[in-house]
């Protein structure tokens, strides 16, 4: 398998504070990687130095290959590379119908058909046809998640950033949006790093889960031994004992 995300030594500064210090990560293409930690620990981070996001950072970073520097992303990375992010309240310009959003992305990649394309994406999230001349807040915390996971499909990324995709959502949603990005991302072999505070989350669709501590990755846990719980860091051991119940939820809506 070959490497789709390589980072080597990533420091990030927002002012005095290291929010990164010298993080190491590589996820291999069709892989997901989960990243796991507390609120603060620099997860979200990571994503935004790989979109560019944030500019000032040291360190080797590489995606496909190629070598990123500073915040510069070509028009074909931004297609190649999208991100879901937690609030799909937030995401979803509030004036714009469905139509709209998702008309975004294929007029500025040009994909084709918006007739043809946006029914298509609609579908592929588990939206109906009507959903797509609404207004994001005629639609339920859920369904606007599947919008914004269909604006990020739409483009045929090869890799998905998924910021804390379902921690806006009630348990019982968190568990059906986890599903069809599981199921999105196993069908399209796309590579993809899910970042929670949750363990739960990442552990249902990850089999390999980094903790992140303080802008640090302390541990890196194996399908094997988040089956079994166990776990050598204490920050690693907190986050499994906090994940059991939404593992309960996730189980009962499969
Ligand atoms: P996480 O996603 O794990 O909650 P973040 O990557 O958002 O963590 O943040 C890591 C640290 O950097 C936190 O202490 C946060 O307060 C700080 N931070 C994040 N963004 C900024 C910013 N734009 N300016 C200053 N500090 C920031
Ligand atoms: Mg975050």
């Amino acid at each position: 398998m070959s490497t789709a995300i390589e980072i080597q030594g990533l420091t990030v500064r927002y002012r005095a504070l290291k929010a990164l210090d010298q993080v190491s990560l590589s996820a291999e293409r069709g892989a997901c990687l989960g990243l796991v930690g507390e609120s603060g620990s620099g997860k979200s981070t990571v994503l935004r130095v790989l979109t560019g996001l944030v500019g000032d950072w040291q360190g080797k970073v590489a995606v496909a290959g190629r070598r990123l520097a500073g915040s510069r992303r070509d028009l074909a990375f931004c297609r190649d590379v999208q991100m879901v992010f937690q609030d799909p309240y937030g995401s979803l310009h509030p004036r714009h119908t469905i139509d709209a959003i998702l008309d975004e992305p294929i007029s500025i990649h040009r994909l084709g058909d918006p007739g043809r394309l946006i029914p298509q994406a609609l579908a592929d999230v588990g939206l109906p046809a009507e959903v797509r001349f609404r207004y994001p807040h005629q639609l339920s915390g859920g369904q606007r998640q599947r919008v914004a996971i269909a604006r990020a499909l739409l483009p045929e990324p090869s890799i998905l950033l998924l910021d804390e995709p379902t921690s806006a959502l009630d348990v019982s949603v968190q568990a059906e949006i986890l599903n069809l990005l599981t199921g999105i991302q196993r069908r399209r072999g796309l590579t993809a790093i899910l970042v929670s505070h949750n363990l739960a989350v990442v552990a249902h669709m990850c089999p390999r889960v980094l903790v992140m501590d303080r802008g640090r990755i302390v541990e890196e846990l194996s399908r094997d031994a988040l089956d079994a719980g166990v776990a050598g860091s204490p920050q690693a051991r907190a986050l499994i004992a906090a994940s059991r119940h939404v593992r309960q939820a996730s189980k009962a809506a499969e």
